[in-house]
């Protein structure tokens, strides 16, 4: 399988290469060249298959040519080892139509441990082949920073240097990441938001000289593996509610596009969905470019949901690049204008391309309190305030009655105890394997939000390449 940018001008690498790039050179996003597509009857197949043999089937056609059936197998049994539910993303209900889709089962209690235990591994295993040395740098609103720290944490020849808006991240998010001892571990809490941190780490992709040194990828959304691996549960949930013969629809809280994209991907490979409902806080970009055209960001105002809190959604350019036509130099020039003005226009067909499968929905505070009550009124389940977001979405969405509604449970509700709190009057527990999260002793580094700041951090502290 080989993969091509979103602007059109850097060269094509295989599944090894993107997975190892993270963004490619001329500041796109890399997608496969073309869709793979699984029949019906082949997707009818994978009916009752244990989660992790299930991820190797889905994701074979990605990996092609760059690991062989028994590796992907492999990682993937390592990878949904580290689950606590045997089932990886167990499915609840609610009703006759809503449905709860549990992706924090993982080590660090959000849906982000689905693609970063994979994507650890998928690191190990590439560079131990290449006797290459990687430099992680990421930038997080919280739930990335811990699971890819957790993922790749006292790993050989991988540094991470992870960025997270100082004070803007939850006590338990800040935590995970900043009690980790080992010592290819870096926390740099920087002045100002999420957006400010990501701009800088996307600066460092295209910094020749920092590039010419270190070999940097990226953990965050815009690496092509988690997506990938994201594409898996949807094919779990749908299958087993009657999939592929009775088509599902999903509702995603969505930042960075990244998991509801993955959505889109398992459309695009034959799965049958009804609808991917976007759904947005009040930082609601996506919602206004969904259902206006217009994508302009505004300023992030903080909420409940802080891995919501979000006005750029990189993962948005792999939507419009895909029902655009796939013209990289028109898109590049598109998005040139957006990092300019951060304004811009969606074309007609990225418009009508769109709104083929997505619809969205935008969530304010007492909506998302009004959600949290409503799962613990009917059926005593407690959730998080980002799924709360994803829940008002799909019970007021347009769709059938007969089509079964899933909202991805993104977070542990533990992991954002005091909203919780707030609504319920309840304060969740941490669960058992997060251990002594409180007792432990904090390392960070305090720096302030210039790009400059950071460069010289990561030179100092960073291995070169071989
Ligand atoms: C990351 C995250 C989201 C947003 O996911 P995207 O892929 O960035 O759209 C939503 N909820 C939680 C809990 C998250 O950690």
């Amino acid at each position: 399988m080989q993969y091509v940018s979103t602007r059109g001008s850097a060269s094509a690498l295989n599944f090894e290469g993107v997975t190892l790039a993270g963004l490619a050179r001329d500041g796109g996003l890399y997608l496969p060249a073309e869709w793979p597509r699984f029949s019906q009857s082949e997707i009818a197949d994978m009916a009752g298959l244990p989660y992790a043999e299930l991820a190797a089937r889905v994701m074979a056609p990605f990996v092609e040519g760059s690991l062989t059936h028994d590796e992907l197998g492999d990682l993937c049994a390592r990878a949904y080892g580290t689950f606590a539910h045997e089932g990886v993303t167990p499915l609840k209900q609610f009703d006759q139509q809503q449905w709860l889709l549990e992706l924090f089962h993982g080590p660090t209690l959000a849906f982000k441990d689905v693609a970063l235990q994979l994507l650890g591994r998928l690191f190990e295993h590439f560079l131990k082949k290449r006797d290459d040395h990687l430099t992680i740098v990421g930038a997080t609103s919280g739930d990335t920073g811990s699971a890819a720290i957790d993922a790749v944490a006292g790993r050989e020849r991988i540094d991470i240097f992870m960025l997270h808006p100082h004070g803007r991240v939850s006590d338990v998010q800040r935590r995970q990441m900043t009690t980790v001892r080992a010592p290819n571990v870096h926390n740099l809490a920087i002045e100002g938001s999420f957006d400010d941190a990501q701009a800088m780490v996307k600066r460092m992709f295209v910094d020749d000289q920092m590039n010419g040194r270190f070999r940097i990828s990226a953990v965050n959304s815009i690496n092509w593996a988690r997506l990938m691996a994201q594409v898996v549960y949807y094919f779990a949930a749908a299958l087993q509610l009657g999939g592929p013969q009775r088509k599902v629809a999903f509702s995603v809280p969505t930042g960075n596009f990244g998991d509801v994209f993955a959505g889109y991907v398992a459309a695009k490979m034959g799965l049958p969905i009804e609808r991917l409902i976007v759904a947005t806080n009040i930082n609601d970009i996506l919602h206004r470019a969904l259902s206006t055209g217009d994508y302009s960001a505004g300023t992030v105002t903080p909420t409940a949901a802080p891995s919501m809190d979000i006005q750029v959604s990189s993962n948005f350019e792999r939507l419009l690049f895909d029902v655009g036509g796939r013209d990289g130099k028109a898109l590049a020039q598109q998005m040139h204008g957006f990092e300019a003005s951060k304004s811009m226009q969606l074309t007609n067909s990225q418009r009508e391309g769109a709104s083929e499968l997505f619809t969205s929905a935008r969530a304010d505070a007492a909506e998302m309190t009004q959600a949290i009550a409503w799962a613990s009124d009917k059926c005593g389940e407690v959730i998080d305030p980002h799924t709360a977001i994803g829940l008002h979405a799909a019970r007021h969405a347009d769709v059938a009655k007969d089509v079964p509604i899933v909202t991805l449970a993104t977070a542990h509700p533990a992991k954002f105890r005091d909203a919780v709190e707030r609504a319920t009057g309840k304060r969740p527990a941490l669960p058992r394997r997060v251990g002594d999260l409180f007792d432990r002793t904090e390392k960070y580094e305090q720096l302030p939000g210039t790009y400059d700041a950071v460069r010289d951090y990561v030179e100092a502290n960073a291995t070169q390449s071989a």
